[in-house]
């Protein structure tokens, strides 16, 4: 048997998941042979399940959420999508969504058939005037990404949402990375900040539950029977989620990092992962290279491409955005001292 690659997190720069909280790995491990899917069958995690929405709604703002634990963003983006599109009434469906946003959203726009029209951006944010040029009468959704994957940018919400309900559409939030460090911001991105109909939300980034914890939240039940499926096998009489089976664990670890961390540990979390974005950008700066002023903490540096080969060699796992920037995104386990050997690094090589 092999041993997991990375086993630790001593060089993993640009990931957007992290070490377990221990007392979600714990909570993991206790629930690994439950299936949600079954909640006739696996009633504990069932009760599970209705609390972690219940705890991702008081992270969002939002009282009575309806909602599920998913595999992840990638299947919340889905199903947002899908109930946007159950629920519109046209044959030729379209959503809107900035440049920024995700790639998920174009699986989703390739598996059910709904054109997505991207809007550009203005200083990485979705342009406004972009936005609305491409709703028409049959534009179903309007997307904004509160942290978008490459530079943690927080996409105008309440502009946003406005626009989708003047077109009769609904409004989906993808704050699948964001969403566990937002609530210590004051950027407007939340149910009780602007009229949002669905959002994503993962447990498995920022709120260091152990993979697979996304999380879907809806203003409304009515919003999730749109994805209502009879289940003739099964106790329970109808099925939302995308997977059948699925993750018990992904379930009861969300709820164990929630509970543990919600309020307070989050915030702590937030306060340490920001300042070592903004040190390192400035540290960056000072070496003569430029980065993109972390929002959140995401740090975008304009390394040279050869640079950032021969820092992959030395084991530093990191990655380029789409216009070949490394990327560092300040997840818990990016501590200052491992910045500061990734910069001794960099002196090195340069
Ligand atoms: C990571 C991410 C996703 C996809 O989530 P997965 O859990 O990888 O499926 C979607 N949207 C944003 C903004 C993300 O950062």
């Amino acid at each position: 048997m092999q041993r997991a690659e990375p086993q630790d997190f001593s060089r993993v720069l640009s990931s957007m998941c992290t070490r377990p909280h221990p007392a979600a790995r714990d909570a993991a491990e206790r629930f690994l042979a439950t299936n949600p899917g079954d909640p006739g069958t696996y009633e504990t995690v069932a009760k599970l399940e209705r609390e972690a929405i219940d705890l991702l709604g008081q992270v969002a703002g939002l009282e009575d959420a309806a909602g599920y634990v998913s595999s992840g963003g990638t299947e919340a983006n889905i199903q947002a999508v899908r109930i946007a599109r159950n629920r519109g009434d046209t044959r030729t469906p379209n959503f809107v969504a900035p440049a920024s946003a995700h790639f998920s959203f174009r699986k989703a726009a390739d598996i059910l058939g709904v054109e997505l029209r991207t809007a550009p951006l203005e200083d990485f944010r979705a342009n406004l005037d972009g936005v609305a040029e491409l709703i028409d009468e049959d534009t179903v959704l309007v997307v904004g990404v509160a942290g978008t994957t490459e530079y943690g940018r927080v996409d105008p919400i309440p502009a946003l949402a406005d626009m989708a309900d003047d077109a009769g559409a609904l409004c989906h939030v993808d704050a699948a990375w964001g969403g566990f460090v937002l609530p210590f911001t004051a950027h407007s991105w939340d149910f009780s900040d602007a009229d949002i109909d669905t959002m994503t939300i993962d447990p498995h980034k920022m709120g260091q539950a152990a993979v697979p914890a996304g999380g879907l939240l809806a203003r409304g039940p009515e919003l999730l029977d749109e994805l209502a499926i009879d289940t003739p096998y099964l106790e329970s009489t109808s099925q939302v989620t995308l997977t059948g089976t699925r993750s018990g664990a992904g379930v009861a670890s969300a709820v164990a990092a929630m509970e543990e961390l919600w309020p307070e540990g989050y915030e702590a979390q937030y306060r340490t992962s920001q300042s070592n974005a903004d040190w390192l950008a400035a540290e960056i700066e000072a070496r003569g290279f430029d980065a993109v002023d972390p929002v959140l903490p995401i740090v975008a540096i304009d390394f040279p491409h050869d640079l950032i080969a021969e820092l992959r060699e030395q084991g530093w796992r990191l990655s380029r955005t789409e216009n070949g920037e490394g990327r560092v995104v300040c997840m818990p386990h990016v501590t200052r001292p491992m910045l500061q050997e990734f910069l001794d690094d960099v002196d090195r090589l340069t």
